[in-house]
């Protein structure tokens, strides 16, 4: 199995097609978002700090991110392959990634980027439902995605809670500002020539999108 980074715009289903993969391939799904959160739980010194940056609205240094990335990625159930989310986030990081992963000896793999149109994206941003039981999500504005039973979970019958971190105008803002920041990477990972893309369209169910995946994994 290959390295994957998976890189995706806000509302792409970029944590539901993680979750997919690793179930698949019984590859980690390592996100550095996580990996901070875990060492604030931790409260290990390190954590302490990470904790006041948080709070402080400081941008965790890459020296941190790096270096639990790197603990992360010499654990053995990476060796046989990884999804990495959220990181690198420019070439800057993707360069200091290049030279962890030849310290530890590994390949880059490649660099799926999972490409949505922004009137999609947004419909899934606003409709979105989740489960606070069981943590499945739905979205009240896609056919194929809506509870069968309005406002219930599919899977234990809870009542589904409305996510309510955007409204239009900040989602909106959210998804062109990371396109601006990510289109120098995408560019770069292109030119490297490990850029796979694949598109996310409106009823795509998760099927369909592991099957795409899966296409461009295995080429
Ligand atoms: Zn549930």
């Amino acid at each position: 199995m290959k390295n994957i980074i998976f890189i995706a715009p806000p509302a792409a289903g970029k944590g539901t097609y993680s979750k997919l993969l690793q179930d698949k391939y019984n590859i980690p799904h390592i996100s550095t978002g996580d990996l901070l959160r875990d060492e604030v739980n931790k409260a290990t010194s390190l954590g302490k700090e990470i904790s006041e940056d948080m709070k402080n609205g400081k941008l965790i240094s890459d020296t941190i991110i790096t270096n639990l990335l790197k603990n992360r990625l010499e654990q053995d159930d990476c060796n046989n392959g990884y999804i990495l989310d959220g990181y690198p986030r420019n070439i800057h990081q993707a360069k200091i990634y290049e030279d962890m992963l030849k310290s530890l000896n590994k390949e880059l793999g490649i660099v799926i980027y999972l490409e949505v149109d922004k009137e999609l994206a947004l419909k899934r941003a606003l409709g979105r439902v989740v489960c606070p039981h069981c943590g499945a999500s739905f979205n009240t504005k896609i056919d194929a995605f809506k509870p069968k039973k309005e406002g219930i979970c599919d899977i234990c019958h809870h009542q589904l809670e409305i996510r309510k971190d955007d409204t239009e105008e900040t989602f909106l803002k959210r998804f062109d500002t990371y396109l601006e920041n990510t289109s120098s990477l995408i560019n770069y990972y292109e030119e490297k020539g490990v850029l796979r893309k694949i598109k996310s369209e409106n009823n795509d169910t998760n099927e369909i999108m592991l099957n795409k995946i899966r296409g461009v994994i295995n080429d």
